[in-house]
């Protein structure tokens, strides 16, 4: 499904994410005069591999520039040897994200390592690398300058919010990379998982109002002698399907680490959290 002129959504079958959920992640071919770019690779099942090698030889089989990932995780990456093997295009990705992914890979690695502000010229399609730590601490998203396309991985996502991971991810680099994306006026968001998103800065506000919102309640939750994870969960999420608790019980962790950080809250050896 074309998005934009020169980019194609590629979708392949449902899968099943976090119970309750069925979030299949999307593919997006991008194409310039000159060559085409990947961005994200999905799973690395077989149906998937052949959605991508069908549309690239419908299009004369073009010089692959790059096979981009967005961050680390298996639903993004695990397609990528596959594809360069296939293709003989370079896998790119964030610096920071690199060692990671090349620990999950098997075979090739990641060959181009991009640092914030890089591009990449297709021909007519410019793509800027823009590093946006939070999601995961090396996430990336890429900027289709002329189409103004945000592809933005699991950072921003099209219908529901992101899990920003305290073990992969950062909340205050969270809402500081979504500040950061506000200056570039994209035209689309081009979400990891689910539909486009037509108003970008409007999205990307209420994210970050959202992560604020959050993080009063939870200030709040402390001054009210809420002390530990799983009171505030129960007064935050009182009717959550049970899949998705866990996921839950991790978001509270991530912004009581930004508190933490902020000098806001403190926690004691036993583990539980005050306000300082
Ligand atoms: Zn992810």
């Amino acid at each position: 499904m074309e998005i934009a002129p020169g980019v194609e959504l590629i979708t392949v079958g449902e899968s099943e994410y976090m119970d309750g959920f069925t979030h299949t992640p999307n593919v997006y071919f991008v194409q310039g005069s000159q060559g085409v770019a990947f961005v994200d690779t999905a799973f690395g099942k077989d149906e998937e591999q052949q959605a991508y090698l069908e549309l690239w030889k419908s299009r004369g089989s073009p010089r692959v520039k790059a096979i981009i990932l967005t961050h680390r995780h298996g639903d993004h990456i695990g397609g990528a040897v596959r594809l360069h093997e296939s293709t003989g295009g370079p896998i790119h990705a964030g610096r920071v994200e690199v060692e990671a992914i090349d620990a999950e890979l098997k075979g090739a690695g990641v060959s181009v390592p991009v640092g914030d502000g890089a591009t990449l010229d297709l021909g007519g399609a410019t793509l800027e690398f823009i590093h946006t730590p939070g999601h995961t601490l090396g996430s990336t998203c890429i900027l289709l300058r002329e189409q103004g396309v945000l592809f933005t991985g699991d950072m921003i996502l099209g219908s529901s919010t992101t899990v920003i991971s305290p073990d992969h991810g950062d909340m205050a680099d969270y809402i500081e990379s979504m500040r950061k994306l506000l200056p570039y006026d994209a035209r689309l968001i081009a979400p990891g998982h689910g539909p486009m998103v037509h108003n970008p800065e409007a999205k990307i506000k209420e994210l970050i109002d959202h992560r604020l919102e959050r993080e009063e309640q939870i200030v709040a939750l402390l001054r009210d002698g809420n002390s530990t994870i799983d009171e505030m969960f129960s007064a935050i999420y009182p009717a959550l399907h049970a899949g998705l608790h866990n996921t839950a019980k991790s978001q509270i962790r991530a912004h009581l680490n930004k508190l933490e950080k902020d000098g806001r809250v403190e926690r004691s050896d036993g583990g539980d959290y005050a306000l300082r």
